[in-house]
């Protein structure tokens, strides 16, 4: 039998406010414990939630992004239940009436086709605080600092049919949400996290099987590990006489698997009401207008865009949009490599990229300026270097040893075009070869790189190379 699987993601966006979203508190990261918890926070008896506007505007962001439904009245709801992290025992979220509603996300497979995925609502909501496990004896720690951070919980229709679907749709959101300056997207410090809920079916049913959600997975390697398991976990389960239950499952990285948590709690054991302490939310129309106003270019119109007005394959375009950074700076080299868009293209994904990867430097941070990287490809096109040669510039610019043109001029490195220098070169590299001579007289024309090769090794890799060749065949051949 083949099974096919069924996955929707629950991803919480941490809002990039200074301020939480219902007190004055910071939400800065790493601060000493409970330094950041105001009365507000911790819910101490009469105290007031106030909503953060930027947290709504944020929302309304992602909205229209999504070419989602912004409604013009939300309502906020208690989610009741009881954790040490949680100190008024209830959750300020959205339930019935969320900010956004329906919306959709396109995302691009593997084979070059795009898939939209619908997004189901994105509601705001405030975050809890942590319990800390590590350096306590036979206790745990409670660090409040969390408590009452901006969230906004993005869930998708159950529309992904793979791990690798998911992680591209994970992919997506979480470009868009650093596009949109809503998030941070740091996932190591939990600013971009995902729930992902996952059955299997028969191939062609139209019917879903039971769910089972899958938590703490902060990376998109650990995302696509888990669902893989997951998927053959239930495979092998119902292939076995079983049967999935609805349950929610912790992802163990070192083990990788799966474990039970505990059953699927259904939304009636929360008891949503109303927070009486909140006023409905209403957003006006001129409002979402004026923060469409101010939406940047997004991913998918930026991709079209490189991909008409330079030319570049789909899939160039679609790397070099990931990110706005990464975009901004590829630009900025195009128009300091006199307009060479695919020249450009190729170095900022390849030496450009490597180098960073290797460094483990964000574009933001790179060593070689988007100036001075067009400089250097500047110096390829009008033939002052070979590529071969771009690439010891590149790295001695890396190291600090300034812009292109003092780099060649330091360390010699023009191209040699010189034609009486390179007839001099060709005619040393064939008296001082005249077995390789013959041979090639003889009809054994491949002995041309042979050739070719001593040259360049003789100018230091600084002959130009159709020079060279040309200025060979003329004389092998005659
Ligand atoms: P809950 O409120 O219990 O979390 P929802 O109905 O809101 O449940 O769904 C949460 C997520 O689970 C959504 O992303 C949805 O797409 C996904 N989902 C729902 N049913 C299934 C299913 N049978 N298989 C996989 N994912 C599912
Ligand atoms: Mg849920």
């Amino acid at each position: 039998m083949e099974w096919e699987p069924v996955i929707g993601l629950e991803i919480h966006a941490q809002l990039a406010t200074r301020t939480k979203i219902f007190s004055g508190a910071s939400t800065a990261y790493g601060a000493e414990p409970n330094t950041q918890a105001c009365a507000v926070d911790l819910g101490l008896p009469g105290v007031l939630p106030v909503l953060n506007e930027q947290a709504v505007r944020f929302a309304v962001r992602l909205g229209l992004a999504l070419d989602a439904e912004v409604a013009g009245r939300s309502v906020f709801a208690r989610k009741n239940y009881f954790y040490p992290d949680l100190p008024k025992g209830y959750q300020i979220s959205q339930y019935e009436l969320p900010v956004v509603g329906t919306g959709h996300l396109d995302i691009d497979l593997e084979d070059g086709t795009t898939k939209r995925i619908g997004v189901t609502r994105a509601h705001l909501e405030e975050d809890a605080g942590k319990s800390l496990h590590e350096g306590f004896e036979a206790m745990t720690g409670i660090d409040l600092n969390r408590a009452g951070t901006p969230l906004l919980e993005i869930v998708s229709e159950p529309d992904l049919r793979s791990a690798k679907e998911a992680v591209a749709y994970m992919k997506k959101l979480h470009s868009l949400v650093r596009y949109l300056g809503i998030c941070d997207g740091n996932m190591q410090e939990g600013s971009f996290r995902c729930d992902a809920n996952v059955s299997v079916r028969p191939k062609g049913e139209s019917g879903f099987g039971t769910r089972a959600e899958l938590k703490n997975l902060n990376s998109f390697r650990f995302v696509e590990r888990a669902i893989n398991h997951e998927i053959e976990r239930q495979i092998e389960l119902i292939e076995d006489g079983g049967e999935v239950v609805q349950e929610t499952r912790l992802y163990d990285a070192d083990k990788n698997e799966t474990r039970s948590m505990r059953t699927k709690e259904e939304a009636n054991d929360y008891r949503y009401f109303p927070d009486p302490d909140l006023l409905p939310l209403e957003v006006t129309r001129s409002l979402i207008e004026e923060i469409r106003g101010e939406l940047p270019e997004l991913p998918d119109a930026k991709k079209a865009r490189f991909e008409a007005d330079y030319g570049l394959p789909a899939y160039d375009a679609g790397v070099l949009t990931a990110s706005r950074e990464l975009a901004d700076y590829y630009e900025a080299t195009v128009t300091a490599a006199d307009g060479e868009a695919k020249l450009a293209a190729n170095w900022v994904m390849g030496e450009l990229s490597g180098a960073l990867n290797k460094a483990g430097l964000d574009i933001t941070d790179s060593p070689v300026s988007a100036a001075d990287l067009g400089g250097l490809l500047c110096r390829i096109n009008d033939e002052t270097i070979s590529g071969k040669i771009a690439k010891d510039v590149f790295e001695a610019m890396w190291n600090g040893e300034g812009d292109a043109d003092t780099v060649i001029e330091s360390k010699g490195l023009k191209q040699v075009t010189d034609t009486g220098a390179i007839e001099a070169m060709v005619d040393e590299a064939i008296a001082a070869n005249p077995t390789q001579l013959e041979q090639y007289r003889a009809g054994k024309t491949k002995l041309l790189g042979f050739f070719v090769g001593q040259v360049m090794k003789a100018s230091g890799g600084k002959a130009n190379p159709q020079q060279v060749n040309e200025i060979l065949r003329r004389k092998l051949d005659g």
